[in-house]
């Protein structure tokens, strides 16, 4: 198992992680299979969308705000359930297939790392696993 590191700088963020997905399938010589890829947090996720045009992420992020508002007479004293809601509308992990060696995404995804309530230091784990 293979641990990145993700820096966020704002309160909810979509981070590209793509490149480094694939760093760590080169690196490990895996050539088919699947790649597990798992968020061991509870107010971050995983999610695969579109990396053409930036406004995509800036549009999702801005609907998932209006969807869980971040003040709704929510109980948790930690002040933080509109992000843990955020978190588990899009999961803690994501399946890619794995063929010759690399990342079977359609051409215009891309692999996010999803913040919800930062800025943070985060981990996301991925497992390489071999057909
Ligand atoms: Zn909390």
């Amino acid at each position: 198992m293979i641990r990145l590191n993700v820096t966020s700088r704002r309160v909810s963020e979509m981070i590209e992680i793509t490149s480094e997905v694939r760093n760590a399938v080169r690196q490990s010589g895996v050539r088919d299979g699947m790649v597990q890829l798992f968020v061991p947090h509870t107010t971050a996720a995983v999610t695969i969308n579109e990396n053409a045009d930036p406004d995509v992420v800036h549009d999702m992020l801005k609907a998932l705000g209006k969807v869980v508002p971040s003040e709704d007479d929510y109980l948790h004293v930690e002040g933080n359930s509109a992000a843990h809601l955020k978190s588990s509308f899009f999961g803690a992990s994501e399946l890619v297939p794995l063929e010759e060696g690399e990342l079977a995404l359609g051409t215009w995804q891309g692999i996010y790392f999803c913040e919800f309530d930062g800025p943070r230091n985060r981990r996301l784990l991925v497992n390489i696993l071999p057909a």
